[in-house]
């Protein structure tokens, strides 16, 4: 029936539909599973955005943890104002949005980087959160990589893959000192009892328009399952095997993740960082 379609004709996901599909790409109960999506790719929830975090706590059962990038940018360069962990939404769409709202979430306090997490460890994942380092040790995402935990692309590509920032900054990379934009300045700014602090950053995640070079490494290494969960393509990767995988290849060409644009904000200057030091015989 045309009134139960979505515009482009595709019909609507429950649920069960996306529990179902969450198994059979791997998805296991107790698992800690860090989310990256697409909504609008996945499909039309007539129960709203949260039926993806229902088929996803579905799947994982009680003891599992789900959790979410709700970064922010929270320059003061950019013209935004300052990070409030209670308040300020997330840049990165309507299902990280939907999961921090949640009166059981627990996000982290870093001005541009932060994580969100449900479940038995989203403290673990999101306490103690360095508000001078988006990616170091200790962040959210380094403690997904210590845990075991998986990275699911949902609808979106390895350009969406934050983790990739946290292998550049394990790998020791030299260009994660420089600014993602020099305009935005090296500090973030956060509300802190009702105070404005700023922290001056010592890395910067940069551009990850080149993250999708990893896919036949992943693949080979068997590192990442691939499948539909409801109309989006779906990948599900070990975050063990993707961080040390990319730390490797990063290792053996330190512009291994850097694009060509020239239009690029960010990585003209680390080309140039590298080429100073030496590349390509570094
Ligand atoms: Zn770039």
């Amino acid at each position: 029936m045309a009134d139960k379609r979505e515009p482009n004709g595709l019909a609507p996901v429950t649920r069960e539909e996306l529990a179902r599909d969450l198994r059979a790409l791997g998805l296991q109960r107790g698992d800690l599973v860090y989310v990256h999506s697409s909504l609008r790719r996945v499909g039309w929830m007539p129960q709203g955005p949260w039926t993806l975090g229902e088929a996803l706590r579905d799947v994982l059962g009680a003891e599992g943890t789900l959790a979410v990038p709700t970064h922010t940018l929270s320059f003061p360069g950019r013209g935004v104002p300052p990070y409030d962990p209670g308040q300020t939404s997330t840049i990165l769409g309507l299902f990280p949005e939907t999961v921090r709202q949640r009166p059981e979430a627990l996000r982290s306090g870093h001005g541009s980087h932060s994580s969100a997490a449900i479940g038995p460890l989203a403290a673990y994942l999101t306490a103690g959160h360095d508000p001078c380092h988006a990616l170091g040790y200790d962040s959210p995402l380094h403690r997904l990589y210590r845990a075991g935990g998986k990275v699911l692309l949902l609808g979106v590509t390895q350009t969406a893959n934050t983790s990739l920032h946290l292998a550049e900054s394990i790998s020791g990379v030299l260009y994660t000192r420089l600014p993602y934009d020099a305009s935005w300045g090296p500090e973030v700014a956060c509300l802190e009892d009702g105070r404005v602090r700023r922290y001056r950053q010592v890395e910067f995640p940069g551009c990850s328009g080149g993250f999708d070079r990893i896919e036949p490494e992943l693949r080979r290494r068997g590192w990442m399952r691939e499948g539909t969960v409801g109309h989006a393509s779906a990948r599900l990767i070990e975050d063990r095997g993707l961080i040390d995988t990319a730390v490797a290849c990063l290792r053996q060409d330190p512009g291994y993740f850097l694009c060509h644009r020239e239009d690029c904000p960010c990585c003209p200057a680390r080309w140039k960082a590298l080429r100073e030091a030496g590349y390509p015989a570094l």
